[in-house]
């Protein structure tokens, strides 16, 4: 037997290289199994190639480091054919490893093929010695490296496996299997290695003279520099890729953010209206095929403009904010509650029969009913519904909603507070506005509107003191309409704002018509809503119908109510101030509805308050309503105003108010409100039995012109 030996350093190299080959095999893995499509295949084959060069090679420098007393030579055909089973063996390592799942079957299977394949290079590098006469293998060895090689590929599958996904201190645990899988891939080759014993006489067919210390050495400076670049760039790789993800990840963060800012209410994170009409169009759907019924309710919430516009815009906004979790707790998960706009919302609920939508509506009509407490205020509101149920009440998701909102109407005029079903008669009122509305557009041109007045009387029964203007409208189908039936749309639309230019300038028209023919001290007072309140050129508007008319500006009283008023303190008083500036006089009408803070009233530079026509007429003695009258009688005396009673009826009204020291009376038992034609025909021929209109001796007056 011919005695060979190994030299230690190039064992060293090669187990080196089998940890390195190990650690790259491992690496790949984890390439192939998280990148997808063209990269993952790409990774397969480099992988594969670099991983079976590494593996091939620590055999191969194994088989360099083992000298015999002959000279040794490799047939480079047969070892080119052990590093193509190396590669091949290592490609389908990848392959299996990158599956989704790894039973112990496929384990199994892999480590023998993988395993036999190894072995399979590593003899087929043996024979590429064209030993003469050959090598002798002793067959408990041989089977020992055959065992070792599938064992050694078995648990570098399993590690690659578990260990291709990212887990935390990846780098330390694939260090580590590297170095199990090294030693195994270095001990199936010794141990293969101890398998062969070289007959005393051999001689290497292969031999040709070249130094393998050389070609070692170029071999691991090869082998080293594939493995360190394939490394590289697959480190790179992750980092790109996981940057990738990261820019992904944010991208679809701010997506999916951009999504719920465009389909949700900012305030209450609610779906809007715009997702409100896509669940609508699912819910026409599912109920079409599964022949299930859907209800749709539109919800407004009563006397929260009133909140809003005496306690702000914040305490507002908390208290949508309150409204919405309350509405939230009583409703599905699977039902959708969307807030359109201001106090609107609309509720999506899928229901067994209007029995069971007028259960879900009395439920969330109760819920808002308790007050709501805001930061040290109890806040009290109530809900009006109007519910249209599908199929039934409209083909398509609009008219659904125009229906439900229909009816929430008819709640809203039936006393709030409560939920109505949709009825078609209840269409014909929403086509009733949309017709008003167009007619309201004419209106100021085609010379509708009229302006009737109603006289405000010295306490108790005159003279005449002054007029208020009130707005009419002569409409051409539905003959004299009052204020309430067209002023709420005037306001909505801002059509208000050329309505009240023209209601300012007839009043101070007419009052110019009054001074001429005699009545020079009688005034006139001028309404103004929330919009004219705000817009920008009031005072500009005021002073130049004073200035057309020739109006001698303390005769001109503009009204406001106080909700209008303190809606925006501040505001209100630098508004006002202007206007009595310029000698104008204010007055805050409807009084005591509102939520004035007597910080404000004092500031405000208002010389008179109406007492709202609601507390006259509950009045009788001693009870809550008369004891607020002369609560606020006296509050105006002591604040030098004022005051003003509206809406005085009756006999008993007039004498309690006068008793009470209010100086003006305005109301139905005095004179209604009426046409500046009436108005000159009581002024000039007073009627027994009428209140008395003037002092001054009729000769004192002037013939109408
Ligand atoms: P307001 O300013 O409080 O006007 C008084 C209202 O009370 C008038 O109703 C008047 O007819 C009514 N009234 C007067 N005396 C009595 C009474 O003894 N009993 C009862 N039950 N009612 C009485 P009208 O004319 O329907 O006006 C309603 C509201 O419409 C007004 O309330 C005012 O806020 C608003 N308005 C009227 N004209 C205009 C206008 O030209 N511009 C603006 N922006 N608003 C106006
Ligand atoms: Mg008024
Ligand atoms: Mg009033």
């Amino acid at each position: 037997m011919l005695v060979g030996s190994y030299n230690p350093i190039l064992v060293f190299f090669s187990f080196v290289v089998a940890v390195l080959a190990s650690y790259t095999a491992l690496d790949m893995a984890g390439r192939v199994a998280t990148s997808e499509g063209r990269a993952a295949r790409l990774w397969l084959v480099g992988g594969a190639f670099s991983m079976g060069l590494g593996i091939w090679s620590m055999h191969f420098i194994g088989m360099l480091a083992f000298s015999l007393p002959i000279s040794l030579g490799y047939d480079p055909l047969i070892t080119a054919v052990s590093l193509a089973i190396a590669i091949g063996a290592s490609a389908l390592a990848l392959w299996l490893v990158c599956q989704h799942e790894m039973p112990w079957s496929r384990l199994v299977q892999g480590a023998l093929l993988i395993g036999v394949g190894i072995a399979l290079m590593h003899y087929s590098g043996m024979a590429a010695l064209r030993m003469q006469p050959g090598i002798d293998y002793h067959l408990g060895w041989l089977t020992a490296s055959v065992l070792v090689a599938v064992l050694a590929s078995g648990a570098a599958l399993w590690l690659a496996f578990r260990l291709r996904a990212n887990l935390h201190r990846m780098r330390l645990w694939r260090g580590l299997a590297a170095l199990v899988m090294g030693l195994a891939i270095a001990g199936m080759h010794y141990t293969g290695m101890a398998a062969a014993s070289f007959p005393e006489g051999s001689f290497c067919g292969a031999s040709n003279g070249v130094d393998t210390n050389w070609l070692a050495l170029l071999v691991i400076v090869l082998t080293l520099a594939v493995l360190a670049i394939t490394l590289i760039v697959s480190i790179l790789d992750a980092r790109l890729q996981s940057r990738t993800s990261v820019l992904a990840s944010s991208l679809e963060k701010a997506n999916s953010e951009l999504m719920q800012l465009a389909l949700h209410d900012n305030l209450t994170r609610l779906p809007n209206r715009l997702l409100l009409e896509d669940r609508l169009s699912q819910a026409l759907k599912v109920s079409q095929r599964e022949q299930s019924c859907f209800a749709v309710m539109f919800m407004d919430l009563d006397g929260f403009k009133a909140v809003n516009d005496a306690y702000g815009h914040h305490l507002g906004d908390q208290l949508l904010i309150g409204v919405t979790e309350r509405l939230r707790a009583c409703v599905r998960a699977q039902d959708t509650l969307a807030r359109l706009d201001g106090d609107e919302f609309v509720l999506l609920a899928a229901i067994t029969g209007p029995d069971d939508a007028a259960t879900l509506a009395a439920k969330l009509v109760q819920c808002i009913d308790e007050p709501f407490v805001l930061s040290r205020y109890s806040l009290s509101v109530s809900l009006s519904i109007g519910i249209a149920v599908y199929p039934g009440d409209g083909e398509d998701g609009r008219d659904l909603l125009l229906h439900a909102d229909a009816a929430m109407y008819h709640t809203k005029s039936a006393g709030r507070n409560g939920y109505s079903f949709f009825e078609a008669s209840m269409n014909a009122n929403a086509a009733e506005q949309l017709q008003l509305l167009h007619d309201l557009r004419l209106a100021v041109a085609n010379g509708e509107l009229r302006l009737h007045y109603q006289p405000k009387f010295e306490a108790p029964a005159g003279p005449v003191r002054g007029f208020e203007a009130l707005l009419r409208w002569q409409h051409p189908r539905r003959g004299l309409l009052a204020p309430d039936a067209f002023l709420p749309l005037a306001e909505k639309t801002g059509l208000i704002i050329p309505i009240g230019r023209w209601v300012l300038n007839e009043a101070c028209r007419q009052l110019r018509e009054w001074h001429q023919q005699g009545f020079n001290h009688w005034t006139v007072a001028v309404n103004l809503s929330a919009v004219q309140f705000e817009q920008p050129d009031l005072l500009g508007m005021v002073t130049e119908a004073i200035e057309r008319h020739c109006i001698a500006p303390h005769l001109l009283t503009i009204e406001v109510t106080e909700t209008v008023a303190m809606r925006n303190p501040e505001t209100t008083i630098e508004t006002l101030e202007r206007l009595t500036d310029l000698g104008i006089k204010a007055s805050i009408d409807d009084f005591g509805t509102g939520y004035s803070s007597l910080l404000y009233l004092k500031r405000l530079p208002a010389s008179e308050l109406k007492i709202d026509r609601a507390f006259v007429k509950e009045m009788s003695v001693g009870n809550e309503d008369s004891v607020i009258v002369s609560a606020i009688i006296a509050l105006a005396q002591a604040l030098k105003l004022e005051v003003v009673a509206e809406g005085v009826e009756t006999t008993e009204q007039q004498a309690f108010l006068t008793g009470l020291g209010c100086q003006t009376l305005q109301g139905f038992l005095l004179d209604r409100p009426m046409t500046p034609e009436q108005v000159s025909q009581r002024a000039l021929q007073p009627q027994p039995g009428q209140s008395a209109f003037i002092v001054a001796e009729p000769s004192l007056i002037a013939e109408p012109s």
